[in-house]
């Protein structure tokens, strides 16, 4: 199957009805960037900043940066690159910057949060994100843990200043296509008021799901209980899949969700066509997209939709998966 899989790595996910679905890699570190392509990712679809902070022991600056997004952007030529800014605090730390001591860290300074609250860092990193992506239509910045309006609106200025900034010192740049993480429930509400603002949104399942059910993803105590197959998370997606439908705003997934081979049937059964995920995964669901029909999904979801547990979901799935081997 390994073999199958690796050979069929170049060709379209697309399904059985001509439903064509994009599927791209997650990436933190310059590792995984060459697999990515190898295993026939279309681009990157999260490229998590902090992950090259965190693995040095200071800051580094703008130019040192420049060059880790620029190297990023130079392998994946003419395809679209999602570059989130820094998501760290709370449970991310970095060990040279200021922590405070949080009880709920999960709820706390972290994310968007705690760049609005450091402001240099931010622009700082805006300035070699903008400066990378000269001359790149296809580069796009990601936002995390936004969770008001007020949040977007001061990220919004602040890009539009740092750019104006960049561009009267003469510096070539290119300002990118500009999206949310959906990850934080009370966003959602929200979106339709921001179609304007954003060209994009990506759903973060992990954290969505982790704000939606009340449950530490990563707890040894309650951690059984996450699953983002719980009904409400499913109904919540939904409701996201829908509204960028109606808002005709482009919508990816890029939490783990994207690599579960039950919950990539519900997704695309939502309308969800593109799809982010660690790059070695792609084979498998790109097999998966492969062997089904877009109707066949939108019917079993239709079914999901009506259960009350997410055991019974993961049945339905697995029973259908089953039937098409
Ligand atoms: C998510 O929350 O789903 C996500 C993709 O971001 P991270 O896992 O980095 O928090
Ligand atoms: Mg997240």
């Amino acid at each position: 199957l390994e073999t199958r899989l690796q050979a069929d790595s170049q060709l379209p996910a697309v399904t059985k009805d001509g439903v064509r679905i994009t599927l791209l890699a997650n990436s933190g570190l310059q590792a995984d960037v060459l697999p990515g392509l190898k295993y026939g990712a279309e681009g990157i679809g999260l490229f998590r900043t902090e992950v090259p902070f965190m693995i040095r022991s200071s800051l580094p600056s703008e130019d040192d940066q420049e060059i880790i997004y620029r190297n990023l952007i130079s392998h994946y030529k003419d395809k679209p690159v999602y570059f989130r800014t820094l998501d760290i605090g709370a449970d991310k730390p970095l060990s040279y910057m200021p922590v405070v001591k949080e009880d709920n860290p999960a709820l706390g300074w972290r994310g968007i949060r705690y760049t609005l609250d450091n402001l240099p860092l931010l622009i700082t990193q805006l300035r070699a994100i903008l400066t990378a992506a000269a001359g790149n239509e296809q580069v796009h910045l990601m936002l995390p843990m936004i969770a008001s309006t007020e949040q977007l609106d001061q990220c919004l200025a602040v890009l539009h200043e740092v750019h104006q900034q960049l561009v009267d010192e003469g510096v070539p740049v290119c300002l990118p296509k500009i999206g949310i993480m959906v990850e934080v429930p009370s966003c959602i509400a929200l979106l339709p008021f921001w179609r304007k603002k954003l060209d994009f949104i990506s759903i973060g399942t992990n954290d969505l799901s982790q704000y939606l059910l009340a449950l530490d993803r990563n707890s040894p105590l309650v951690g059984k209980w996450y699953d983002p197959l719980h009904p409400s998370v499913l109904h919540e997606l939904m409701r996201i899949a829908t509204t960028s439908k109606q808002m005709n705003l482009p919508v990816s997934v890029c939490g783990e969700m994207a690599s579960d081979p039950v919950a990539v049937l519900l997704l695309l059964g939502m309308g969800i066509q593109q799809l982010s995920m660690s790059a070695a995964k792609i084979p498998l669901i790109k097999w998966i997209i492969r062997t089904v029909t877009q109707a066949e999904t939108e019917a079993l979801l239709a079914q999901v939709l009506q259960q009350d547990n997410a055991t019974a979901i993961r049945q339905l799935g697995e029973q259908f998966l089953a039937s098409k081997q």
